[in-house]
Order: C-alpha cells, then structure tokens, then sequence
C-alpha cells in the first residue's frame, strides 16, 4: 500500500485507536501491539512528503490510513512460520520439510493427549508412579522381538545416549567405510567425541575385514558400532563385516554389538513391492545387541529415536542422566503408539501409514491424476506447456538412497524458450508463494512436480487463482 499524503498535524494514537479499524487492530492483537504498529505507522507518516492544495486528506482520512496500514502490519507479523506446503519434490521424506505424514490415528491420539491430562509416569492399576517408556515398550518389543526398548528425541540423541551410557571413558571400534556424516552436523567422530568414547577405526573406506575388528579388540574396548551408510553406497571392490559376522566376535569377547539401522523399517518391504531395507528384526536376529532407529524415517511416526535390544544395555541407557534431557513428551509419545499399533495389521498398513501409502502409488493412478491437473494448470498458465512426465521419486532421509520409484509428474515449461531458465526459477517462486507453498524441483528444462505426495487435490487446483505469475 503506498503511503498515504499527510496534511498538517498528524492525529493522535488515541485518535487512531478510536477508528474502527483501529479497534478491530486492538480487539485482534491487543491494545500494547497495535500501539507500537500504530507508532511505527505514524512515523512513516511524518516522513512523507506533505499533501498541498485540494487534495489534503482529512485528519479522519490519514487516522483510518494509519489504522489500515498497522492493521495489516500487525497480520503479517501474525502469519505462522511454520507453513504447511504440498511436498511435490518427489522425495516422500524429505527432511527439510518435516519427513513423514502422520496417520489419522496419531494426529487423534496426538491432540487428545494435547487437550487432557494423559496418565503419561502413572501406573493406573496401583495409583502409583508409572514409567513413560513402559507405554511403548510392549508393542516396540512384540513388533521386533527386542527384549525391551525406550524412546528418546530422535535417532541422533538414541546414539548419542548409547554411546554415552556404554561407552564413555572406554574405545568404541567402527569401520572407516562406516564413518557417515548424516547433514547438518551429525558425524559419526564427532558424536563419539561429545558422547565421551574414544573411536578407534578399523579396515579401510572400501574394505574391513573380520580380523581388522579382532585385532582393534584390546582392554578398553567397550562397544563395537555398525553404521548403516544411510546416504551413500560403496561399490566395486568392497567388503564389509556383517553383523551377522561380527556378532560371533563380539560373543566370544563379551562387547556389545550395536547397529545404528538409521531409517530402521519394521516390515519387509517387499511385501509392498519395495526394495528390500534389513528390519529391526533382522538386525536383532542376527545377533546384534542393542539397535537405534528414527521414528519419522521409514517408520513413519513422529520424531523419534528407539534404543532397543538386550535389556542389561537398554537399562544402562534408561538410566543415564542424558536420557532425561532427551526424553519424548506426551504428544509424541501418543502419536507414536499410534503408529506402531498400525504395524500389528500390515495387511492394511499400505492404506492406514500415510508414509508407505505414498511409496505405493502406482505411475497409473499418478497419471491419471496428472491428466485431471493440466485442464486448470494450462487455463492458469497460458505461456507455459503443462505436460505430464515419467519421473523418479525418491524414498528420502537416507533410507535406500540410490534406489527410486517410478512416478509421474507435471513439467511446466516456458512455450517461448529464449529466457527459460528464469522463467521457470520465477514460475518456481510463484508456486512457494501460493497461500499453502508448493514446492516442486526443477528438471530438464521445466518445473517438475511430483505427484506422488499429493493428497489434497482440491486444495491443490483451489489456490491456483492465487498464483502470482511472473511478468512476460
Ligand atoms: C537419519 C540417521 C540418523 C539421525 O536420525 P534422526 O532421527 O534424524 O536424529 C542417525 N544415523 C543414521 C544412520 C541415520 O540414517
């Protein structure tokens, strides 16, 4: 809105409070916000240049002026900063946009848990002190064979937790073809380093053998870590210790053997026509120790981080003073069991599990619903071709990282290819400025959205009147 002209004294904030745009600010926002936005308003004010002759506006014009403009400054400021978008990138768990969708049965169990007390530390049958972790323990276990299981804030802080509890003081020996660096700055070095265990590396980035952990193995030895190499893969001349293999090691030796699964699933893939991923399960039957996993990965749930195995170990875990620092709330607490609960029925898990719901989709339906998308998208966007286009999505946050599923997606390109590039950068901005952002990714040549995460295909076409389109 451009400033409007000022005729000689400015009114008063009281003035301005007393219009009625002014009150609604106040009724809105508050009287102590709306007061300092009307301020900044009337400063503007006073640096604007002052209006001569005829067209002075009156003193009730500039104070309902100065209401308006604090008004819609004091919205703006009101707009959430955590948006929702359609995650039309093609890759299902993105992590810089949130990872997975919860199931209905969690965001139920999630908000009453918000709205009510929730018997979250108490043992309703005795009236006395319960134990948060006891609320998941028992289907964590019945769903992976553990022998017991807590929860913490996410996987990063499980092994965090782990390596503390287990480890500190003492040497922890991992394969140098295990080293990962996750994002942001969760590397493996680092984290033994804080955790207070001293990483000693066996093997080398492509091979480490059996006796290489053997020979690692001394008096200070206090853990030996397999990591799964969530985000890349090692290929060619290459040879890794499996925990099949380790685990007789580690026996013989008496030192836990922990497996850092990452993604961790607790179904078999396959059944879903996925690639395979190794389960909780088979990490446990194979003879490792304790295993960590996220919640919001594969799993599909809230953020989460699971330590679960040998029940000495997980206690010694449970019991260190870093698991109360790293402890789940009740919110996602509720939405967690939830979750797991749908993983008692698989049969239906395709269907109730947003996460694996979107893996599945199949390129035919994907096309179907690209088809019924270009009429509105063409109609909005007469300077662009909207076609549908084969794609490849991705399974995101490291879990199966070069393996994609075949998708379908719309690719809007420029019809006049001159200045392209730009054009399709500028159509990109416009979609992340829709009221819910849409974000897709650029490639050959177009805007390509993904549509295997759409889900709200009438919120979708609904806001595209709102699309500020870049000028030709
Ligand atoms: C993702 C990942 C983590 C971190 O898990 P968060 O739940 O994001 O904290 C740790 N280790 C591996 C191998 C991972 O893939």
């Amino acid at each position: 809105m451009p400033s409007p002209k000022r005729a000689g004294p400015l009114p008063s904030v009281d003035e301005v409070l007393r219009v009625e745009t002014g009150r609604i600010a106040v009724a809105r926002f508050g009287h102590a916000a709306t007061v300092s936005a009307v301020r900044a308003g009337i400063g503007q004010l006073r640096a604007a240049p002052v209006a001569s002759g005829s067209d002075r506006p009156d003193r009730a014009a500039i104070a309902l002026a100065i209401a308006s403009v604090a008004l819609q400054a004091l919205e703006a400021a009101d707009v959430p900063r955590l948006r929702r978008v359609f995650n039309l990138t093609g890759t299902v768990l993105h992590t810089n946009l949130g990872r997975a969708v919860l199931p209905e049965v969690a965001i139920t169990a999630a908000s009453t848990a918000m709205r009510h007390p929730a018997a979250l530390e108490f043992d309703l049958a005795s009236g006395g002190r319960g134990e948060r972790d006891s609320i998941v323990r028992g289907l964590v276990c019945e769903l992976t064979g553990a022998e017991d299981a807590i929860v913490v804030n996410n996987n990063a802080a499980a092994v965090f937790l782990l390596l503390n509890a287990l480890a500190a003081g003492r040497e922890t020996i991992v394969s140098r073809g295990e080293l990962i660096e996750i994002g942001g700055a969760f590397r493996i070095p680092e984290i033994m380093a804080r955790a207070g265990t001293r990483l000693v590396e066996v093997g080398t980035t492509n091979r480490t053998h059996l006796n290489d952990y053997a020979g690692a193995i001394g008096p200070s030895t206090a853990l030996l870590m397999k990591v799964h190499t969530s985000n890349y893969r090692i290929e060619g001349f290459t040879k890794e210790v499996t925990a099949r293999d380790l685990a007789p090691l580690a026996r013989e030796k008496n030192i836990p053997l922990v497996d850092d699964l990452g993604s961790g699933t607790l179904v078999d893939l396959t059944r879903y026509g996925l690639v395979r991923e190794r389960t909780v399960q088979d990490a446990l039957s194979e003879g490792t120790d304790l295993v960590t996993f996220s919640g919001d990965k594969l799993l599909g749930g809230p953020q989460a981080g699971f330590i679960v195995g040998r029940r000495d170990l997980v206690q010694l875990c449970a019991k260190n003073p870093i698991k109360r620092a790293v402890r789940l709330d009740k919110v996602r607490l509720a939405a967690l069991e939830a979750t797991l609960r749908l993983y008692r029925n698989p049969d239906t898990l395709a269907e109730t599990l947003p996460t694996l719901r979107f893996f599945t989709r199949k390129p035919p339906d994907l096309l179907e619903l690209a088809q019924r998308l270009v009429p509105a998208l063409s109609l909005r966007l007469p300077a662009f071709a909207v076609t549908p286009r084969a794609c490849a999505s991705q399974i995101g946050s490291g879990a199966l990282p070069t393996e994609t599923i075949p998708s379908v997606g719309l690719a809007i390109e420029p019809r006049e290819k001159k200045t392209s590039g730009r054009r399709i950068e500028a159509l990109a901005t416009a979609f992340r400025g829709l009221p819910i952002p849409v974000i897709g990714r650029i490639d050959k040549g177009a805007l390509l959205l993904d549509l295997r995460c759409l889900d709200d295909e009438a919120g979708f076409i609904g806001q595209l009147g709102a699309l500020a389109l870049p000028s030709d």
